[in-house]
């Protein structure tokens, strides 16, 4: 492909549920590949299936892809030259394909009843076949074009006899095509079944839509999951039976994404178990009313989701981790993406979601930070927010975090790190704590170096260590051994709190001691 406007992908999910981060992931490969190679991006909706549709899947689907920021250049939402882009609408363009690999004797009509199927596995089995199939083999004794005259089938058809179009695998065959991630794939025919490509209820099965869309939409290159991998060489000869070969996209097929142990595809109970959500947003399933959580709503920056899904099965060869999507796009090829599947790490996803936090202005962050704060401290002044924000960016995990573990900011700790108190409460440092509130009572200045040495000047006199003094006076502010430097918070939180809190933590600590 010299032509690299010509670049054409598309995304292709089924609304059957929530979109999977594996979904969301192989709509990112797709989308980097197109604009680093400036080409179009595009969402067609598969949904064919009507046993499987999910109502609200598809606003689902693109609401994700609109979270994150992958943007479609084409699709149901926003319309383009090549719709319509779901299949449902597009109904009446595969009949006249089954039928023309009908007429070329790839594909016949096969009127079996499920009862006559079910009747055929069972007589196989009973033969010792592990795993029957419709195939060249059991094709010779089922009730198709293949073996009825066609006087038998003609009239069959004409009493509205239901029928399924299958393909007609050829026999002793190889297939072979280049994955551009897995390089040579070779594939006996004999080992492929006869695939319906067309069902009874006069819809196509996904083989047959998502080659024949494919080829209209002019698709260059097919971005999936490798577990369409096993469908692709049907897909080869579905070019060649319908004279597309020319006109084949190139395939790729992406590694699954795995568990943390790398047992099996993650999954959503797998997610549960450890924590993490295994899809952007949240869902509810329209019928059981079943709730599954999402990255966004657990405080997962869009920035860091996409990150983690880049290197779920890419990496850039460098020791470059922190991606923004424009440079994802520089760098991204679909030559450095992984065979082995990518197992998902928790702690990696929490560090790089700590990371972009990071990196943002205290001023982005106090917006993202913002729905998670009261009314009454949300009017707080802008700069006390905006200290605050720096002050436990640091620490922060997602925007919920700064409030859920910055409260003492606000307000007095809601309590206090009791097997520290025991450690380091006793005279000494209720004494030294009563000098230094007279102290701070008749000093006017207060600032977090003044706070500090005027410290370190009574620490001397006393002969106190900082070990013994400094947690004391963490706790007393904010009860908790984590939190941001201490004289900076002192500093925030102004004189007359601090005196306040030293004062309600000499009379509560002695309590907390047992
Ligand atoms: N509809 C398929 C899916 O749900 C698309 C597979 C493909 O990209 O060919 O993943």
């Amino acid at each position: 492909m010299s032509d690299k406007n010509k670049i054409r992908v598309r995304f292709a999910p089924s609304p059957t549920g929530p979109l999977h981060i594996g979904g969301v992931r192989t709509a990112l490969y797709n989308y980097l590949f197109a604009k680093h190679n400036g080409g179009t991006f595009i969402l067609r909706i598969e949904d064919t299936d009507q046993t499987r549709y999910i109502e609200g899947a598809e606003k689902y689907i693109i609401e994700s892809l609109e979270w994150c920021g992958i943007k479609c250049d084409e699709g149901p939402h926003v319309g383009g030259n090549y719709g319509p882009y779901r299949q449902s609408e597009r109904k009446d363009t595969y009949r006249v394909h089954a039928e023309n690999l009908v007429a070329k004797g790839h594909a016949y009509y096969a009127f079996d009843t499920p009862e006559e199927l079910e009747a055929m596995r069972e007589r196989l089995k009973g033969q010792g076949v592990p795993s029957p199939q419709y195939n060249h083999l059991s094709r010779e004794y089922m009730r198709n074009s293949l073996t009825l005259s066609a006087d038998e089938t003609q009239k069959l058809i004409a009493d509205g006899t239901p029928y399924v179009i299958r393909i007609k695998m050829p026999r002793n065959e190889e297939v072979k095509f280049e994955d551009v991630i897995r390089s040579w794939i070779v594939f006996q025919t004999n080992q492929l079944d006869d695939k319906v490509l067309y069902k009874s209820d006069g819809m196509p099965t996904y083989h047959l839509a998502n080659v024949v869309d494919d080829y209209n939409m002019e698709i260059s290159h097919v971005i999936r999951g490798e577990e369409w991998l096993p469908s692709a060489p049907l897909h080869v000869m579905l070019y060649k039976y319908l004279g597309w070969e020319d006109k084949m996209p190139r395939f790729a097929h992406v590694p699954l994404i795995l568990r943390p142990d790398g047992k099996g595809k993650l999954s959503k109970r797998d997610g549960d178990k450890l924590g993490v959500p295994v899809f952007p947003l949240d869902w509810e399933d329209p019928t059981s009313k079943e709730k599954a959580m999402g990255f966004r709503e657990q405080g997962y920056l869009k920035e860091s989701f996409l990150n983690i899904l880049l290197f779920l099965g890419w990496n850039p060869g460098t020791e470059k981790e922190i991606y923004q999507l424009d440079e994802m796009i520089q760098d991204f090829s679909l030559e450095r993406v992984g065979k082995a599947g990518a197992k998902f790490d928790v702690d990696k996803a929490k560090w790089f979601n700590q990371q972009h936090l990071k990196i943002k202005s205290n001023e982005d962050l106090l917006e993202l930070v913002k729905p998670y704060l009261n009314d009454t401290i949300k009017q707080k002044p802008e700069q006390f927010l905006l200290k605050f924000i720096e002050l436990m960016k640091e620490r922060a995990t997602s925007p919920q975090d700064f409030y859920e573990s910055g409260k003492y900011f606000f307000g007095l700790p809601e309590s206090y790190d009791e097997k520290m108190i025991a450690k380091k409460w006793n005279d000494k440092t209720e004494v030294f704590f009563k000098e230094l509130l007279d102290q701070l009572s008749s000093s006017a200045m207060f600032d977090a170096t003044q706070f500090e040495n005027q410290l370190k000047v009574l620490m001397d006199k006393q002969q106190m260590k900082m070990g013994e003094v400094l947690p004391v006076l963490r706790i007393m502010l904010s009860g908790t051994m984590q939190g941001p430097p201490v004289f900076e918070l002192a500093e925030l939180l102004g004189k007359e709190v601090v005196e306040e809190r030293i004062k309600h933590a000499i009379v509560s600590f002695p309590a907390l001691i047992n």
